[in-house]
């Protein structure tokens, strides 16, 4: 049957941890099991409240087998004993706060971050009574002045999107630890591969899979890591209650993504390296922010805390109407790289976050915080995901467009 454990090594988990031969047929590789329900052995009740580690499937959104495959292959590739599957990446951030925070209770959330958490946090926690502070994480001083007596949780995200700024999650998890505070960070740009979150201390890993994990752009899903007895609360509450709810064909298809992982990552940085050391000697592009760079501000960090520098760059290129006229003609003439959001598959995707639009939008940071901003993404950045293809193709793409 299934196995969840991990393997000396990462190369080894990535393709055996959570399956094994099919015990009826012998097949080596996984089948997907689509059934909505299971013919029950004996009476029981149907009640979330009933579950139990061992509760055999009973019904699909409360666990199904080709789901749960996945979810022990990412635990195993964590370091974590539990791991819960998701809709998507926003479903296991709503996940995350929706469990842990309660009206009254108080959450610190990185004044940076993906959009959609960014919104969620400045938009639906106050909505439901949650108070919500928005802090730069660089600023450990200014996350541990923000800790009141109803704070539950901490939420990073590292690197952060899209500016690749960096967090030491060590230093926020003791933080959080003498709160008595959560610490929840979003590792989707790192991936199990690029950083340890677990072990330096953060209680709830989470991942969109639908980026790195999934890793080709075809299906959509999210991942919260964590202790069993957290995993089986969220299951309670965002999965079994909420319903949001990863289709086993997603899982099959990302686990089978799943599989080269810890190889595509040591590709991807590969890649990531050559074009953001062309990027920097390039006469157009007047910033490089890449964590594997000597030239990131938090290189230091990176080197202390990743294990792979992923395959993110941002970049700019003048102010913000020169990088939108490049925009345009990035979209109108790239030939491999394709102009897209989305990030971590194989074919290599870059968009333009213009700063402007992006504090009226997503951010909505003054003072201080803005400034902190622009010190990474002046007028706007580049996000580009570097892909698998040869990094003389992505360079030649690029240097086209550059001029
Ligand atoms: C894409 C992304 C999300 C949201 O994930 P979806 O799967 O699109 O819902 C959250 N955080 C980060 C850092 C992301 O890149």
């Amino acid at each position: 049957m299934a196995k969840s454990n991990a393997y000396k090594g990462l190369s080894t988990t990535a393709i055996h941890a959570g399956e094994g031969p099919d015990p009826a047929t012998g097949a080596s590789a996984p089948n997907i099991v689509m059934s909505s329900t299971y013919v029950a052995e004996e009476i029981a009740g149907f009640s979330a409240h009933d579950l139990s580690d061992d509760s055999p499937f009973l019904y699909g959104r409360w666990a199904n087998p080709s789901v749960r495959a996945l979810e022990n292959k990412i635990a195993a590739l964590e370091g974590t004993e539990s791991c819960l599957c998701l809709a998507s990446g926003m479903a296991a951030a709503s996940a995350i706060f929706l469990t842990v925070l309660s009206a009254g209770d108080h959450v610190i959330v990185s004044d940076v971050s993906y959009a959609g958490v960014a919104e969620l946090a400045r938009d639906t926690l106050p909505r439901l009574g949650i108070e919500v502070s928005l802090v730069d994480m660089t600023d450990l001083g200014a996350v541990a002045q923000a800790v009141r007596a109803n704070t539950k949780l901490i939420h990073t995200e590292t690197p952060a999107n899209p500016i690749m700024r960096l967090t030491d999650l060590a230093a926020i998890s003791e933080i959080a630890r003498s709160a008595g505070a959560r610490h929840s960070c979003d590792a989707t740009f790192a991936s199990p591969i690029g950083q340890k979150s677990a072990e330096l201390g953060v209680d709830y890993v989470m991942h969109s899979i639908t980026k790195y994990i999934g890793g080709h752009g075809d299906a959509i899903g999210g991942a919260v890591c964590a202790r069993a007895q957290d995993i089986r609360a969220l299951t309670v509450e965002a999965a079994i209650h909420h319903g949001g709810i990863l289709s086993p064909f997603n899982a099959w298809l990302i686990a089978r993504g799943t599989s080269t992982l810890p190889l595509r990552m040591r590709a991807h940085q590969e890649g990531a390296m050559a074009v953001a050391a062309w990027l920097e000697d390039h006469p157009k592009a007047t910033k490089v922010l890449y964590p594997g760079l000597a030239s990131h501000p938090q290189h230091e960090l990176a080197a202390r805390q990743m294990q792979n520098y992923s395959g993110m760059i941002a970049f700019q290129v003048g102010d913000e109407r020169t990088g939108e006229t490049l925009a345009a003609r990035m979209a109108e003439e790239l030939q491999v790289i394709h102009y897209a959001v989305s990030l971590g598959h194989h074919r290599s995707l870059i968009w333009w976050l213009p700063t402007s639009g992006m504090m009226e939008t997503s951010f909505r940071l003054s003072g201080k915080q803005f400034d902190r901003y622009r010190d990474f993404a002046g007028d706007g950045i580049f996000r580009l995901s570097i892909g698998l293809e040869d990094a003389e193709d992505l360079i030649a793409d690029l240097d086209r467009v550059l001029g």
